[in-house]
């Protein structure tokens, strides 16, 4: 697998210090378990922060520390989030897809577009970024669109182009109110992607206009 496309080092930055939002943090992770250069980039940001944090002058704590604990001790607990279940979806059935992800629950597979199908990925822990699997048929050209948010999207399988190059398994691709573009699925194969996407997309054009009312993305 040859990867040419990577999240930014402010991205892998946020992900080792644990500062995305949930859903992002499943698409960095998902590009990560295909990609041992970032890999080795986040270990070392990684171990830099254990080291800085090691070398802060220890912290006082406060008189009452202790009260404190056992006070919440005895508060009523949250909920549980929701418990993940053994693989629910193969490796076979969507190659590509990390374990980790696998094993989160999925809705059913939703009509888009022609030839674009969607399954919403329903993470255990509450997110603003909805993630999901996205499957368009070989050939397929998007329609051109903008985002009134962050995208990230992960390829699986297959591949796809526009303006910023071909995208093929293991490349990240991130898109923001800043890009307009509009991708088309290479010949021959599908292609299927994880997305992590914040705010609505946004269809330019005649076309899109029309059918944005039922899109449910
Ligand atoms: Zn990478």
């Amino acid at each position: 697998m040859s990867i040419e496309h990577h999240p930014d080092d402010l991205m892998l930055a946020g992900f080792a210090a644990g500062t995305l939002d949930h859903g992002q943090h499943v698409a960095i992770a998902t590009h990560l378990a295909a990609c041992p250069k970032c890999r080795d980039f986040v270990r070392v940001l990684e171990q830099t922060g254990g080291a800085m944090l090691s070398r802060l002058p220890p912290a006082p704590m406060s008189s009452t520390a202790f009260e404190h604990i056992q006070s919440r001790l005895t508060e009523p607990m949250s909920p549980a989030p929701i418990a993940l279940s053994p693989a629910s979806v193969s490796e076979s059935e969507i190659p590509g897809l990390p374990e980790f992800v696998r094993r989160y629950r999925f809705g059913k597979w939703i009509w888009v577009a022609p030839s674009v199908h969607m399954r919403p990925i329903l993470l255990p822990h509450p997110s603003d970024t909805r993630v999901f699997l996205l499957r368009s048929g070989s050939g397929t050209k998007m329609l051109e669109h903008s985002h009134s948010g962050v995208e990230m999207t992960c390829v699986l399988s297959g591949a796809f182009r526009h303006e910023g190059g071909r995208f093929g398994p293991g490349d990240f691709d991130f898109g923001d109110d800043t890009v307009d573009h509009q991708p088309v699925v290479d010949d021959g194969q599908e292609c299927i992607c994880l997305v992590a996407m914040q705010g609505e997309l946004r269809l330019n054009g005649l076309v899109g206009r029309l059918i944005q009312p039922f899109l449910r993305l």
